[in-house]
């Protein structure tokens, strides 16, 4: 269905018309005509799917010249980018109507500059919750002639903890007005601010077809543990998107991988809440223009933002949650356009977390190897030879003539100019990679029974307060096996041991070295049977047993082959 199918202003259908939208989508489709006779709503769809222009377009339809001067509607996000997207977008569908005036408020900016905005007469206000409060109390934002409401991506603002405010707020306007809600889901708490706030709301479900996702190309990477950043960096270097977003779960994450991404040579750039607002406009104003081509991000800096023409996404982390999983991977594959995704994953127990979302998605996520450094420099090469191809489509200046002949005059062949230049660029991308091929992540093996065990040894002890189930949670967290495959765990002071399946034992030491418990940093090893005797705690006749399978295990040398980065690593005393 056309915009122009439905009733809607002249203004308004010459402004869709501007920015090319034809066909509308299914959630405007199904909302606009409601919103449009003033109905309650509660509105379910995917991101990417155009819920701004579904509850934007109805707004703007409903500002009368005659109020102009008054605010009428009210919308909350829960960030300020998203705060800032759609003012923009509101402005744009506003063009041809000069008395529609939206404004967006927000923490972190200058309270002056937003009262000036909002004493000219704003109508349509975009705000994060906190702010709006604070304007409400200072009474430059004035609830009395509000005539519609929208919480856009509700749930996420209850996550953020402003449900004290939004309630706070729809609590201080005083007349009937109409009150809409966006979520992408529907939790408990959600339907608490529905029944209390909401007269008899329609419901829009867009099923999830995940239409966007289809476009997107799905792929994952198991990678060791603590060589992410590395498998990061060679994945950029062999896909060379032009614009990629990743995404990590903390803000720390964000600011660690955004400094070794640079000090790489990588044009990266890291977004997440606790920065200043100023800082946040300038990451995301230099990563729209193409300033900076990567994006770190947490998933909530992120959510919403709409920007074009993302051609990868990276999960450095794996999402918290599956419906993460789709935010991010949609910020990919936009408009029609194919993307790709990638997931970076460590440990058997991520594996799975990664075949649950596929299965929730219903897309194929689909194992690849991480490339190696020939790999791609021969990517590299394809793409020089394509770039050379190109280039001599071009005019090529007297003056490049020029110096060739001279140095061809000096007995310099232009074969030999011509692999100086190609060689300078190979070494630009190889200065970019890590150092080290990244070891492949141990598999566990699956099909040989568990008789034997040997120790391994864990470098904290009860001098750092670690309890057995400490231990235990953490070998079943980082290896995803089950707490009954592993024995005995004596805690000595220093250190710790624990007895696991011998042929488990290289996987177990490779998912637990470089994780922390309890805080600690550990080193993991096998256990060499050498305690200091006030720690001594086995017994020695099976310990006499034990020593003789180690033996035999380390002749087997079925030790692997160990990271650079391990074997560097000082040996900790005990
Ligand atoms: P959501 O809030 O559902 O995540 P947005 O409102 O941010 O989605 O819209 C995503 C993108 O799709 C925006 O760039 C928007 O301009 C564009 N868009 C919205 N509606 C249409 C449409 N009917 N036709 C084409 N593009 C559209
Ligand atoms: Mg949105």
């Amino acid at each position: 269905m056309h915009f122009n199918e439905l009733n809607l202003s002249q203004e308004l259908i010459m402004a869709v018309d501007d920015l090319g939208f034809e066909e509308m989508t299914e959630i405007q489709e199904k909302s606009i005509p409601l919103l449009l006779e003033g109905t309650d709503l509660i509105g379910r769809s995917n991101t990417g799917t155009g819920k701004t222009a579904a509850f934007g377009i109805p707004a703007i339809e409903s500002i009368t010249a005659e109020m102009s001067r008054c605010l009428q509607v009210l919308i909350l996000c829960p960030t300020r980018e998203l705060a800032m997207q759609a003012c923009d977008e509101l402005k744009k569908f506003a063009k041809y109507k000069k008395w529609v005036k939206p404004a967006a408020v927000y923490g972190g900016a200058s309270m002056e500059k937003q009262i000036y905005t909002l004493k000219r007469g704003a109508n349509i206000v975009v705000g994060t919750p906190g702010r709006v409060m604070d304007h409400i109390r200072r009474r430059t934002l004035k609830l009395d002639n509000i005539k519609t409401v929208i919480l856009d991506e509700a749930d996420e603002m209850l996550n953020m903890g402003f449900r004290d405010d939004i309630e706070s707020i729809l609590n201080d306007i005083p007349q009937e007005h109409q009150t809409v809600l966006f979520s992408a889901t529907m939790p408990p708490e959600i339907m608490n601010i529905t029944k209390k706030y909401q007269n008899n709301p329609a419901v829009i479900k867009i099923a999830a077809k995940y239409k966007t996702v289809d476009l997107i190309q799905q792929f994952y990477f198991e990678v060791a543990m603590g060589r992410k950043t590395d498998a990061l960096k060679l994945l950029l270097a062999a896909y060379q998107p032009k614009s990629s977003m990743v995404f990590c779960n903390t803000k720390k994450m964000v600011d660690e991988l955004t400094e070794a991404l640079l000090s790489g040579g990588f044009k990266a750039v890291g977004l997440h809440g606790d920065m200043k607002q100023s800082q946040r406009t300038q990451v995301m104003n230099s990563f729209k223009c193409g300033a900076t081509s990567i994006l770190v991000a947490t998933d909530v800096a992120a959510r919403g933002i709409d920007v074009s023409g993302i051609d990868a996404v990276f999960n450095y982390d794996i999402p918290q949650d599956n419906e993460y999983y789709i935010h991010r991977i949609g910020r990919t594959g936009r408009a029609g356009h194919t993307g790709a995704a990638y997931t970076l994953v460590s440990g058997r127990r991520q594996v799975n977390e990664l075949k649950d979302i596929s299965r929730y998605t219903k897309a194929e996520i689909i194992h690849m190897e991480l490339p190696e450094k020939d790999d791609i420099i021969d990517i590299k090469l394809q793409s020089l030879k394509s770039d050379i191809t190109e280039l001599l489509q071009n005019n090529i200046s007297e003056a490049a003539y020029d110096l060739i002949e001279n140095l061809e005059n000096n007995g310099i062949s232009p074969k030999k100019i011509a692999a100086a230049l190609i060689n300078r660029q190979l070494d630009e991308v190889i200065s970019s990679l890590p150092e080290f091929d990244i070891p492949k992540p141990i598999r566990r093996n699956k099909n040989r029974p568990a008789v034997n065990t040997v120790k391994v040894d864990i470098s904290i002890g009860r001098n750092q307060r670690i309890a057995p189930n400490f231990i235990l949670g953490a070998l079943v967290d980082a290896t995803g096996m089950s707490g009954r495959e592993f024995g005995k765990i004596d805690i000595f002071d220093k250190h710790t041991t624990v007895e696991v399946p011998e042929s488990e034992s290289d996987y177990v030491i490779d998912a637990m070295n470089f994780i922390k418990i309890n805080g600690h940093q550990v080193e993991v090893k096998l256990y060499d049977g050498k305690s200091k005797s006030s720690e001594k705690r086995f017994d020695r006749d099976k310990s006499d047993n034990r020593r003789k399978r180690f033996d035999k295990f380390k002749g087997n040398k079925k030790r692997p082959e160990t990271h650079p980065e391990r074997k560097r690593r000082p040996k900790k005393r005990h």
